[in-house]
């Protein structure tokens, strides 16, 4: 492949042009080395373009083009201008919403109509920042007469930002609004497996008007141009959204090189409890929502189930009808809940976690077996009677896999929600408000959800405890994560010292 661009076309948006180079100094170019890769369409397993590679050297130039950006004419850009070019790109965002969340179907296979949800959340967390950009403020701190001292929030510096598949344009917004608000550049570096919405939000930016080198977006593997930016000298601060194992090696890079900052928003195992005087159709409602959704892609996704053993039977019953009716199959049909995994190797690890349920004894209640013979799709899956030492109620299998068993009391179910290296999310369901307030108070999670799930939104700060990330997104906390606080402090009047 030598051009810049692809010319693509989905059922929802029609024919458009698809931008394939690396997105640095506002200009899409191809990478230093000539590489290419493919990118696979989830639904049928075809070809759907190829985009260009970022190596190592091509990681070395965005970061000088963020550097100069930052050291230039960005450091004296006014908050207000941040804010009003963040609000720009959420416009576009907005205007563009059926180009972008056609591209996240093509690319990822998440259903259409999720896709423009994921969209419109971008929008509203880029509008979010924008607004904060001319609210960051410091301090002023008394401490003796003769001294006048101020706190000052300062960005960081030139931001390296690795972001997942799942939502590939969520994420994008996440990341970049907090940063861009606070004064930050970036190179944001999407997931091999989704590079195409990148690349298209890319193009907006820079009509948002955004000056070059403000925000690169390249494309290329984790183990390459991911690595390259965790270790790289001159990237002040990197941002990360995957799995706990790469966010470990992230962790390990930065130490090993010029200890940048790290932010990370890792995996999960998360709680979700159903307590007996739980309004039980709204339980099922949201638990299976609450894996289900995004083909249980989500890193808060509630795939451990826990139900008080009085509706145990009741509500594993109701909630096998319930998923088997999730209408799985083409992304761009109206009607499709949830479409294929992403990605061979997410389908047959997603598989293996099947086999291993059904090797370890547990029941399958629904689902368990793949969907058609072609593209990547899985039944929405149920297992009962699992105990807490199989693997499938133990690690992060992000599929359509849900574990369930049942508990007798509020401590014992506490107990067990927290016996996990994650922390990420967790959920309760009851209608007695002691119960959602202690347990959502003894619950080791960064989020908890009563009577509902999954509602996150860009004013709530979302991350994790324990081996679930550090750092918060969102919200006011994701800006902390992105300034430096200078103090400054000045003597008062000609007193000599000493
Ligand atoms: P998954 O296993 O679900 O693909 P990963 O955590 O591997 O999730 O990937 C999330 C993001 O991290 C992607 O953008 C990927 O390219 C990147 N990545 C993977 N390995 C590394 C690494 N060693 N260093 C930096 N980034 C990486």
């Amino acid at each position: 492949m030598s051009g810049l661009s692809a010319n693509l076309e989905t059922p929802h948006c029609g024919k458009y042009e698809q931008p394939t180079g690396l997105f640095i100094n506002n200009e899409y170019v191809k990478g230093v080395d000539g590489k290419t890769f493919e990118v696979i369409n989830p639904s049928d397993e075809s070809v759907i373009c190829s985009v260009h590679e970022a190596t190592e050297k091509d990681v070395d130039i965005a970061v000088s083009a963020a550097r100069k950006a930052f050291e230039g004419p960005w450091r004296n850009e006014t908050p207000e201008n941040r804010g009003k070019l963040l609000t720009n790109l959420a416009n576009l965002f907005e205007k563009n919403l059926d180009l972008l969340a056609s591209v996240e179907s093509l690319d990822n296979g998440k259903a259409v109509s999720m896709a423009k949800v994921d969209i419109s959340m971008a929008a509203g967390c880029l509008r979010y920042y924008g607004g904060w950009a001319d609210k960051i403020t410091g301090k002023v701190i008394d401490t003796t007469p003769d001294t006048f001292n101020y706190i000052r929030k300062e960005p960081i510096g030139v931001c390296g930002q690795i972001i997942p598949w799942n939502f590939p344009l969520l994420m994008w917004s996440w990341k970049i609004g907090p940063a861009i608000a606070a004064g930050n550049t970036v190179v944001l570096k999407s997931a091999e497996q989704t590079p195409l919405g990148a690349l298209v939000a890319a193009r907006l930016a820079k009509e948002a008007g955004f000056p070059p080198g403000v925000i690169n977006v390249i494309s290329g593997f984790g183990k390459v141009a991911g690595a390259a930016m965790s270790s790289h000298m001159d990237i002040d601060k990197v941002a990360f959204t995957g799995s706990t194992v790469v966010g470990r090696q992230i962790m390990k890079a930065a130490a090993g090189s010029n200890l940048k900052k790290v932010t990370l928003e890792l995996g999960g195992k998360s709680p979700n409890i159903v307590f007996e005087d739980a309004d039980i159709d709204n339980a099922i409602s949201w638990v299976n929502f609450g894996i289900f959704f995004n083909h249980g892609q989500c890193c808060c996704a509630g795939s451990r189930v826990y139900v008080q053993d009085s509706i145990y039977e009741k509500f594993v019953q109701r909630f096998k009808e319930r998923a088997a009716k999730n209408v799985v199959g083409d992304p761009f049909a109206q009607d499709t809940f949830q479409g294929p995994q992403v990605s061979q190797v997410q389908f047959d690890r997603i598989m293996n976690y099947i086999q291993a349920g059904k090797d370890a004894g547990a029941k399958v209640e629904t689902g368990g077996n793949r969907k058609g013979d072609k593209g990547y799709f899985i039944e929405p899956t149920i297992f009962s009677n699992v105990t807490e030492d199989m693997k499938i109620m133990q690690e992060e299998i992000f599929g359509p896999v849900c574990s369930i068993s049942k508990f007798k009391s509020q401590d014992e179910v506490i107990k067990t929600a927290n016996s996990t290296t994650y922390g990420l999310a967790a959920a309760v369901h009851t209608k007695n408000l002691n119960t959602a307030i202690e347990v959502s108070n003894a619950l080791k999670a960064g989020t908890v959800w009563v009577n509902t799930y999954n509602t996150l939104h860009h004013q709530m700060p979302f991350g994790g405890y324990k081996e679930s990330g550090i750092g918060r997104e969102l919200g006011e906390a994701a800006l902390d994560n992105y300034c430096q606080t200078k103090t400054v402090s000045i003597r008062l009047g000609d007193a000599l010292f000493g």
